[in-house]
């Protein structure tokens, strides 16, 4: 069955309340969906959230290399040669990864519902039907993290990421929100970058009595070696997750010994495709791994749901929040396929065919936008 058709549109969805990163405060949330027609009518849908000052790649510059380089090379490929799907597309366009991704969620949704399987099916199958989640706590005033965390424990919560960026006020937060939830949750601190080596290794020094399950990306994305120096030196498990995006930067986090766990984010590395070559690299390596988000809605998030249920490494608590945080979708919610529930994310037995969600075409229109050039 062959790529007959490819449409992209950008849609913009307000949060629920403002969230704040290392780099960035937001209101809202722009997504790029694109929609892929096979020659018997099946449509597959793939998304991307981007994240400009983290990875580059702004909305209207994903749709642009979607429309004008990737569908004139793939309409007319078999949706089943991946391989010669990412053949194209990186002959077409280095780098883009959060384009590829859009292409790959869709392609991959287009597999399943033509197989008529889920998409964990053609993963690796079901190795496990719910997922532990973290919920991110954005930068804010330590007591705010502690009010927030204390209200996502009593809903059944069990796994904390705190996002960070100066370093007293993350050790504080760490602090209140451990004498919240006391010996009874997981919490993972994620500096985004934030911290050079030195600092790195004495905020993690000074953490290590609140218990962190585990540090993200402490140090810059590019500085492997620098994270290396900083897991020598302190006793909290590091996670790579800016830092690793290739399946080359996997090989070089592990001979560097730079990590103990990676952060897959399928949008980030290109997609399911490379993802799962990086989980198995992980996994060969003796390391572990969660699925992270880029704060995506359902379609994207479905995707990594799918990759999680399937892949072995995939042992601690992940990042599938993006959808609570949003204020509305755009899919369709009858046969929905997934729930959350007390911390969890659950695939029901009602699951359908791919990602086992729908575009909702009324609520694509509602949130369809004209995107500036700072998006
Ligand atoms: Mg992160």
């Amino acid at each position: 069955m062959r790529i007959k058709n490819i449409q992209v549109d950008i849609v913009k969805i307000p949060f629920r309340k403002p969230f704040t990163m290392a780099m960035w405060t937001s209101k809202e949330k722009i997504h790029v969906v694109a929609r892929i027609t096979s020659e018997d009518g099946i449509v597959g849908i793939g998304e991307s959230v981007p994240l400009v000052a983290e990875f580059g790649e702004p909305a209207k510059g994903i749709k642009e290399i979607i429309e004008q380089y990737f569908a004139p090379v793939l309409i007319g490929v078999e949706i089943f040669d991946i391989e010669e799907i990412y053949r194209r597309m990186n002959a077409a366009v280095k780098f883009h990864w959060f384009a590829k991704s859009t292409i790959d969620f869709a392609i991959y949704d287009l597999m399943g519902k033509t197989a008529n399987v889920p998409l964990y099916s053609l993963l690796g199958g079901l190795n496990n039907d719910k997922i532990l989640l973290n919920w991110v706590i954005g930068i804010q005033e330590p007591e705010n993290a502690a009010k927030e965390a204390e209200y996502y424990f009593n809903k059944g919560y069990r796994s904390f990421k705190l996002k960070a960026r100066e370093s007293d006020r993350a050790i504080n937060t760490l602090r209140e929100v451990r004498a919240i939830v006391k010996d009874k949750a997981k919490i993972r601190v994620d500096a985004n970058q934030s911290w050079s080596v030195s600092e790195a290794i004495q905020t993690i020094n000074k953490m290590e009595k609140f218990e962190p399950e585990l540090i993200e990306q402490p140090v810059s994305y590019w500085n492997l070696e620098g994270m290396a120096q900083v897991r020598n030196a302190t006793n909290i498990p590091i996670m790579a997750d800016e830092g690793v995006v290739t399946i080359n930067d996997a090989i070089r986090a592990v001979r560097l010994g730079a990590a103990d766990i990676i952060n897959l984010k399928i949008a980030k590395s290109a997609g399911i495709f490379y993802s799962r070559k990086i989980a198995d690299i992980a996994e060969g390596a003796g390391l572990e791994c969660i699925i992270g988000s880029m704060l995506e809605g359902w379609i994207g998030t479905a995707a990594s749901a799918h990759l999680a249920v399937s892949c072995k490494s995939v042992k601690k608590g992940c990042d599938l929040v993006g959808p609570l945080l949003h204020s509305d979708q755009i899919v369709k919610k009858e046969n929905f396929g997934f729930k959350y529930e007390e911390g969890y994310l659950k695939l029901l037995p009602t699951i359908q065919s791919g990602l086992g969600v729908e575009i909702d075409p009324l609520k694509l229109i509602q949130y369809q936008e004209k995107v500036n050039e700072n998006n």
